[in-house]
């Protein structure tokens, strides 16, 4: 700011110095004195472009700390945001808004500080000046201003406008090109890349388009303002022109006024080009506080307690839960899970058996009802102690780019080596591992690409023999895979499940035979509940499911 002062009382000193020079020292004769005046002038002038050099790297290093900060603020945000939030939003969308829209606050961060105080202050001094000079052509300039003033921001409005529908395009091909590079083997097997083509063009041409419509209203912008300060000059020639030839006016105080014109002028081109940016870096920066303000679904209270030395016992109240608002998935489901006890969870697909698992870790929050653990309602625990205490295999295991080890580490951060090889034996993974070319610092691939479903899934296990959680829940983590690697997973799901209070969903009936309990779920709740023997005594809803899988009566088995 202290350059940037200095850079415009250099630019307002200089034509009033030159004025000065030329009236008082040329018609003396003093040559001598003028050649030192007009030397110590651009001696300020090189002072002046140190400055500029200042300004220029120590603005813009100022803006960039601030998009950084930005960026990271709105990444720890996403970090905070729950389920509900990714089930709404693309992933494609999210890059774009922590990539692109925070692209020009650099330039905005920087040229607004410098770039208003330059040109606030030459404004209004070159003004003062012109003003002493010959205050009638000051007063021509001055009715000029409301003219400019006015195109400059209705015209601003509608650059706004198209920068924020660019923003939303990009955001748009940011969502296909993720969406459509992630299914890419999918594209292929159906060898639809033609149609992935297409798809992505149509979004293409639309980023294309509105690009089009800000270019078209900064054309008009542009041409406009040059126009009116074109007419700007011309007016004060002609004006300046007939006071001259009525005497009121010298060419010394023509010659001056121009170039204060000039410098009249600059901050007023500085101010427009400066609202040009401000409207694309207030587009991006809108799109980053409407992210910021959104808050978590899931939140901790604020007195929330920390759950330790858990025992593991589990009570679902009188629990219902909607997605949409509308219609319930769960209806009053009440269970109760002694610790160490196993629960496996039985019903057709879609009866909500995911659903209930995700309510225990708190991913959603249920519309009705509670769950304990260990007497103490999970909302009033901090999230960390309750995640903490909870250990989750899905299906569709993911794996993070990058090896093996830092893979089954993301189970405790702080584990030594030795305890990931105790997990990986644990999770009956090891000996596959040593057996690969770098062993433990394999790289996995995205997601986990490069190995199988059965390894992925054992590596997922190993995962969870680190965090070590008292209560564990396996959803469907078996149902992908083949009966060979199938029985292998289930030896290694019978040794996480020791000691720990267990909630398995599983489509085949055989692996969850040995559950403590049983209990069936369909979209109307709780159908049956009881002990295998139990349930296929009472010849209900389990023993039909049971007879379908395997062919057989229960008499026979
Ligand atoms: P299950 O695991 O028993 O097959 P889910 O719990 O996955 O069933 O799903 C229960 C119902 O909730 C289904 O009708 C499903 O379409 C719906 N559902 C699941 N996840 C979501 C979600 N994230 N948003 C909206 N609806 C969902
Ligand atoms: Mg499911």
């Amino acid at each position: 700011m202290v350059c940037a002062f200095f850079i415009a009382a250099i630019d307002l000193l200089f034509p009033l110095v030159s004025k000065g020079a030329m009236e008082q020292l040329l018609p003396q004769r003093l040559f001598g004195t003028f050649f030192l005046v007009m030397g110590a002038v651009a001696l300020a002038f090189v002072l002046r472009s140190v400055m500029f050099y200042i300004v220029t790297f120590l603005g813009h290093q100022l803006g960039v700390y601030i998009e950084a900060d930005m960026r990271q603020d709105l990444f720890s945000h996403l970090q905070t945001l729950s389920f509900r939030f990714y089930d709404q939003n693309r992933t494609g969308h999210l890059m774009s808004r922590v990539t692109n829209d925070l692209f020009e606050i650099t330039e905005l961060a920087h040229h607004g500080p410098e770039d208003l105080f330059i040109s606030l202050i030459t404004l209004i001094g070159s003004f003062i000046v012109m003003f002493t000079i010959q205050w009638k052509l000051a007063l021509v300039v001055f009715f000029m201003i409301p003219l400019i003033v006015f195109f400059a921001t209705s015209q601003k409005r509608r650059m706004a406008d198209a920068s924020l529908k660019v923003k939303k395009r990009v955001a748009d091909v940011n969502a296909d090109l993720e969406s459509s590079l992630s299914g890419m083997r999918v594209a292929k097997a159906f060898s639809n890349e033609k149609y992935e083509i297409r798809k992505f063009s149509k979004g293409n041409d639309r980023f294309k388009n509105s690009k089009g419509e800000f270019y078209k209203a900064m054309g008009i912008f542009n041409a406009g303002m040059e126009f009116l300060t074109a007419m700007l000059n011309v007016l004060v020639i002609a004006v300046g022109g007939f006071f001259i030839m009525r005497g009121s006016l010298t060419f010394t105080e023509l010659i001056t006024f121009n170039l204060y014109i000039a410098v009249f002028l600059q901050p007023i081109k500085r101010l427009t080009s400066f609202m040009e940016q401000f409207t694309t870096g207030m587009a991006g920066f809108g799109r980053f506080t409407e992210l910021m303000d959104i808050e978590p679904d899931v939140k901790e209270a604020p007195d929330a307690k920390v759950l330790a030395d858990v025992r593991g016992d589990v009570a679902f109240e009188d629990l219902s839960f909607s997605y949409d608002g509308e219609h319930n998935v769960l209806e009053h489901v009440s269970l109760s899970l002694g610790a160490g006890e196993t629960l496996a969870v039985v019903g057709p697909s879609g009866s909500g058996k995911t659903t209930l698992c995700q309510l225990l870790p708190r991913f959603y929050d249920p519309t009705g009802g509670r769950i304990l653990i260990d007497g103490q309602d999970i909302k009033e625990l901090t999230l960390h102690s309750l995640r903490d205490a909870v250990g989750i295999v899905q299906q569709d295991v993911f794996l993070f780019a990058g090896t093996i080890a830092q893979n089954i580490r993301y189970g405790r951060s702080s584990a030594t080596m030795d305890e990931v090889v105790q997990a990986a034996m644990l999770a009956d993974i090891h000996k596959e591992i040593m057996a690969l070319p770098d062993g433990y610092d394999t790289y996995v691939g995205e997601r986990g690409i490069l190995l199988s479903g059965g390894q992925k899934q054992r590596i997922s296990i190993a995962r969870i023999f680190l965090k070590n959680p008292p209560i564990l829940i396996l959803d469907e983590a078996t149902s992908a895979l083949d009966s060979e690697t199938e029985s292998r997973i289930q030896q290694a799901f019978d040794r996480l499940s020791q000691g720990r209070t267990t909630l398995i969903i599983a489509h085949r009936l055989s692996t969850i035979k040995n559950a403590n309990r049983i209990v069936v779920i369909d979209n109307e709740g709780i159908a049956e509940l009881g002990t295998h023997e139990e349930l296929m005594q009472k010849d209900g809803r389990y023993a039909a499911l049971y007879r379908t899988q395997f062919g057989q009566s229960p008499k026979e088995e």
